[in-house]
């Protein structure tokens, strides 16, 4: 059952329901401790009051998020996340979110070499939150959106399938995240 209830209203005794977010108990009986939404559970016997509000926590499955890629492996990469893009209330814990080589686009990758690089700063959609975060970068717009050069350390721009340092004259190639979706970006190939 759900209804909207205010702070303080009744929600149940808790001989029958255990409180959850969003709830306190006094005297056996459970209360609203914030406006919102009361979802009362009978089968589970919980209730808890939602906002709609998202809530504050670590990074979620379905979420998007920016990140820096911290070290590549054979098949695995290690992405430190900065950011979440759909929850400005999300924990950033020092935790890496690891990135798997068939995760990278819908091509065969043997390594990263093409793809990522230490220091690459992507755009992440998180598949996987329970026991350890776990990102893809195979959609169109995720992928590296910022490089650096290996060899000067400047910011490198956008070139093709890849960045381009003026500097170093040098390209490397990267699953890029397209900015532009449409027509428009096809004129652009
Ligand atoms: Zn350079």
């Amino acid at each position: 059952m759900k209804k909207p209830v205010v702070p303080g209203e009744k929600l149940g005794l808790s001989e029958e329901y255990i409180g959850q977010a969003g709830t306190y108990e006094e005297d056996g009986t459970i209360f609203a401790g914030r406006a919102g939404t009361a979802i009362i559970d009978d089968s589970e016997r919980t209730v808890r009051v939602e906002t709609g509000e998202p809530e504050p926590g670590p990074p979620r499955k379905g979420d998007l998020v920016v990140g820096m890629v911290a070290m590549t492996r054979s098949s695995m990469a290690m992405v430190e996340i900065m950011h979440c893009i759909n929850n400005p209330r999300t924990i950033i814990t020092e935790d890496y979110a690891t990135l798997h080589i068939s995760k990278i686009s819908g091509e065969y990758h043997k390594d990263f070499s093409n793809a990522v690089a230490p220091g690459d700063i992507v755009k992440a959609i998180v598949i996987e939150d329970e026991p350890a975060v776990r990102i893809k970068l195979n959609a169109p717009d995720l992928g590296v959106i910022k490089s650096t050069c290996a060899f000067c350390g400047q910011v490198m721009e956008r070139k093709d399938r890849g960045f381009y340092c003026k500097i170093c004259d040098k390209s490397v190639k990267r699953k890029v995240a397209e900015l532009k979706t449409g027509p428009e970006a096809k004129a652009d190939q």
